[in-house]
């Protein structure tokens, strides 16, 4: 599948796709407890990835021909700290990761469970002598990140990996898989156009009554319907600014730890129409958005409620993400 044909310049997308792999900072989802979030339940948590960082653009890139007959698509080692944990599944998924990495293990089989999130359920799919392949670090803050993770399902029957890769135009990586489909959804009319990293999912922990977008401060909340401000910094305390809407048919809105609200009860909005700004105020742990979506009073899933989409690249930007996985992939390979 990733057979170049001639010509290709591997060597820059090598070297450029190099830093990509660096970049990758996985964020646990600190939520403290507020008004509308329970505390968290720590085994629960599911950390996720994205830190905006000097990643070099991978696409459009012009190189000399000479340069570009040499260059193979070698391996570039990635720097230094990055190590590779592989196994088979023998009981469970945190067993086989506390095997290879010990005391992260645990850490680490959550961020590896987060990426796969929306397309399995590895409590349900994975299968004893299913293998396991994932390049991985933790940070100077000790937070774990994965730069690729791949998983070999008997259940079905293929490698399904997902890579790290910051899409043209995108100001945050995201992860992959090598068909060219992001690996996250997005929601449809999302309450933030431009985020890191969904950091935790309702279906998550229980206790825990929103979806979490971790953002850096100022990132614009827009309104995902149209509807009426309702309140605005009840329990400032443990919610920080927060603003909540009605929409126009009824149903309600939650957005929390703002940096800024622009909007004052009462104010009618449409679709789009920003709100406020991220921020980290109110028992926050780390800049986020804290969007909670109501029915009858009930906490519903805004995956649910939205509906969501989920994005493809093709043309050279796939080209390109598909050099990069052969990157990650011929590091996962690699003799241990
Ligand atoms: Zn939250």
């Amino acid at each position: 599948m990733f057979d170049p044909p001639g010509g290709r310049p591997w060597l820059l997308y090598a070297l450029l796709g190099c830093s990509l792999a660096l970049n990758v900072v996985m964020v646990l989802d600190r939520d403290a407890p507020a008004e509308d979030e329970a505390a968290p339940v720590a085994t629960a948590e599911a950390p996720a990835a994205g830190e905006p960082g000097a990643e070099a653009p991978l696409t459009d890139a012009v190189v000399p021909a000479a340069q570009a007959a040499s260059a193979q698509p070698a391996v570039e080692p990635i720097a230094g700290d990055w190590s590779l944990a592989r196994g088979e599944i023998d009981r469970s998924l945190s067993g086989m990761f506390v095997e290879q990495a010990g005391e992260d293990g645990e850490g680490l089989s959550q961020v590896f469970s987060r990426l796969f999130v929306w397309d399995l359920d590895l409590r349900r799919d994975l299968r004893k002598g299913d293998r396991i392949e994932t390049s991985w670090r933790k940070n100077k803050d000790g937070i774990i990140e994965i730069a690729a993770a791949r998983l070999h399902s008997q259940k079905h029957g293929r490698a399904i990996g997902a890579y790290r890769w910051k899409a043209p135009g995108d100001t945050f990586a995201s992860y992959w898989f090598d068909d060219g489909t992001e690996v996250p959804h997005q929601l449809q009319n999302p309450p933030l156009n431009e985020y890191e990293q969904i950091t935790s999912l309702l279906k998550d922990r229980p206790t825990h009554k929103g979806m979490d977008f971790k953002a850096p401060v100022g990132t614009k909340v827009v309104m995902p319907f149209a509807g009426v401000v309702t309140r605005e910094n009840w329990n400032h305390g443990s919610n920080g600014n927060c603003i909540e809407v009605q929409f126009s048919n009824g149903d309600m809105a939650k957005f929390l730890h703002l940096s800024e609200n622009k909007v004052k009860v009462g104010d009618r909005l449409n679709p789009g129409e920003v709100i406020g700004l991220v921020g980290n105020t109110g028992h926050s742990y780390g800049p986020h958005l804290h969007y909670q979506v109501e029915v009858g009073g009930k906490v519903v899933d805004p995956v649910d409620y939205h509906g969501t989409v989920r994005r493809k690249v093709e043309g050279v930007a796939l080209q390109n993400l598909q050099t990069e996985i052969a990157r990650h992939n011929a590091l996962l390979e690699q003799a241990g």
